[in-house]
């Protein structure tokens, strides 16, 4: 019998006012129920608003570097239950268990990194122009912040949002993707076993129109960080910054790899590979389309449909590739699919829902890649989010640069080439909040700011390093004569 999970309310664990649960299955084996959770209201929300707000002054209060404690005592905690997250996040979300052990690992290591942060806070001196003065910055909690989280990266952007949030003070109300949220209740078990403030932390599950709309539209709130769908971001953002709420949105991408006639086709191969069938497909970064050189086109089309072939997909457990999270995921792959076909686009590896066997029910896809795409199709433009790669013809590095910027986003984007001057060329002129050389649009690293331009990000504030506590601080600029 499943665990049931319950909400964490002003220090308190509580069913939903509804008395209602939902169940959350195995993408790989649909019929085993792997935890439940609470199916919580608008009223639940508001709740936990409540506690937050009433907890935000002594969180605030307590010294940063005792914030801190508590912060590496949540990666300490964490780090000791690695293991059964890993396989938690496996069963619940699909990918492989090197995916979630990695995944795992960031989120101990981005509360380590905040919890040393905590000592270097406060603000800067800055030299006055008058005597007998003192001029400097004080860095304060911004207040009751809320951070709603899909699920592809189910514990690693609860931990990369609810860490620089606690570090600088903040109270939090967090609300998970309802498909996948036992990582980030996890998350909270520790800031209650590490003894955090009651009410500094809360967690309400349930449907986005629900908990989501309350938690970026309550008056208490003063700010809403998201992370998901382009689609639900925009309307949040909309909703949230109706009463000036301080917003961050992280949302879609379709991030090219361009493959440019100086590269080695092999390295280039392996490198659009693991950007595009990487974690199933499912990652804001993951490549989706291959920009390519014509004159290493076909040797470029020949290695990846080999290695989109050789991908062993199975349970997470065992296997190389796991399944979507959700039949409704997998069905919107396999009609992008469909559409691709119907385009007129060239389908060269996979393409189908493998069947039978261990493929019984799993929500499994193959690695598809797409050949001859025309940079208007919408297997070039949409956001497909599972595996599939859109490989692109181009005469030179003014067209591939030309077609890598025609999207509605920019997000992550990637060169492959050996030649010195286009790739300066391209990190200058490139329209992406991460540029990558020589390497996968996918992997970012935890220190170094991470967001997107036009419709991937708000473009207002960054996520991770130094970057990710501005989000999370107001700052007072003091004059003082004495
Ligand atoms: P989603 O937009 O469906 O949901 C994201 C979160 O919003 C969930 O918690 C959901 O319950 C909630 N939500 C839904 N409706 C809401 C509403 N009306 N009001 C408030 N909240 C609501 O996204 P998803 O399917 O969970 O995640 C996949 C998407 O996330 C992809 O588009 C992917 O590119 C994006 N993503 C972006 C980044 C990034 O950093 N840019 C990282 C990971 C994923």
């Amino acid at each position: 019998m499943a665990d049931t999970h319950q909400n964490y309310v002003g220090g308190e664990w509580v069913t939903a006012s509804t008395g209602e649960t939902v169940d959350v299955v195995n993408p790989a084996n649909p019929t085993e129920v792997v935890t439940t959770y609470q199916e919580s209201s608008a009223a639940d929300a508001a709740d936990a608003v409540d506690a937050a707000a009433d907890a935000a002054d002594a969180w605030g209060d307590t010294p940063a570097p005792q914030r801190g404690d508590v912060l590496r005592e949540v990666g300490d905690i964490l780090a000791d239950r690695k293991e059964e997250l890993t396989e938690l996040l496996t069963d619940e979300e699909g990918k492989t268990h090197a995916e979630a052990g990695g995944e795992v690992q960031r989120a101990i290591d981005i509360f380590h990194y905040y919890a040393g942060k905590t000592r270097d806070m406060g603000g800067d001196v800055k030299s006055p122009s008058g005597s007998n003065t003192n001029l400097y910055t004080v860095d304060e909690p911004v207040g009751v912040v809320s951070l709603i989280t899909p699920w592809n990266y189910p514990i690693a952007i609860p931990a990369w949002k609810m860490a620089p949030a606690l570090a600088a003070g903040n109270a939090v109300v967090l609300k998970p993707a309802s498909v996948a949220p036992g990582p980030a209740h996890a998350i909270v078990e520790a800031l209650d076993e590490a003894g955090i403030t009651d009410g500094a932390v809360n967690l309400v599950t349930g449907p986005g129109s629900e908990v989501g709309t309350e938690f970026a539209t309550n008056d208490r709130v003063d700010a809403v960080s998201f992370t998901g769908s382009s689609q639900v971001g925009n309307m949040v953002y909309d909703q949230a910054t109706d009463d000036q709420k301080r917003v961050q949105m992280e949302m879609g991408g379709k991030n090219p790899t361009l493959v440019m006639d100086s590269a080695d086709v092999e390295d280039a191969a392996d490198i659009v590979a693991g950007g595009a069938f990487g974690v199933t497909g499912q990652a804001c970064t993951a490549t989706s389309r291959a920009i390519v050189h014509e004159d290493v086109y076909d040797e470029f089309v020949d290695a990846i449909v080999e290695r989109a072939a050789d991908i062993d997909i199975g349970p997470g457990d065992e296997y190389e590739m796991g399944p979507q999270v959700t039949e409704s995921e997998l069905e919107g792959t396999l009609e992008y699919i469909d559409i691709a076909a119907d385009e007129g686009a060239a389908l060269a590896a996979g393409g189908e829902r493998p069947e039978g066997g261990r493929f019984e029910d799993g929500f499994y896809v193959e690695p598809t890649v797409f050949t001859d795409v025309e940079r208007d199709m919408r297997i070039a433009q949409e956001e497909v989010f599972g595996p599939v790669l859109a490989v692109i013809p181009v005469a030179d590095y003014e067209e591939a640069l030309d077609v890598c910027n025609d999207v509605e986003y920019g997000l992550a984007a990637s060169i492959v080439s050996n030649d010195h001057s286009e790739i300066n060329r391209f990190k200058r002129d490139v329209e992406a909040g991460v540029v990558k050389i020589n390497e996968a649009t996918t992997g970012l690293e935890l220190h170094v700011p991470f967001g997107g331009f036009k419709n991937s990000s708000s473009e207002t504030w960054r996520e991770q390093g130094d970057a990710g506590l501005d989000f999370y601080t107001i700052s007072k600029t003091v004059y003082e004569n004495y």
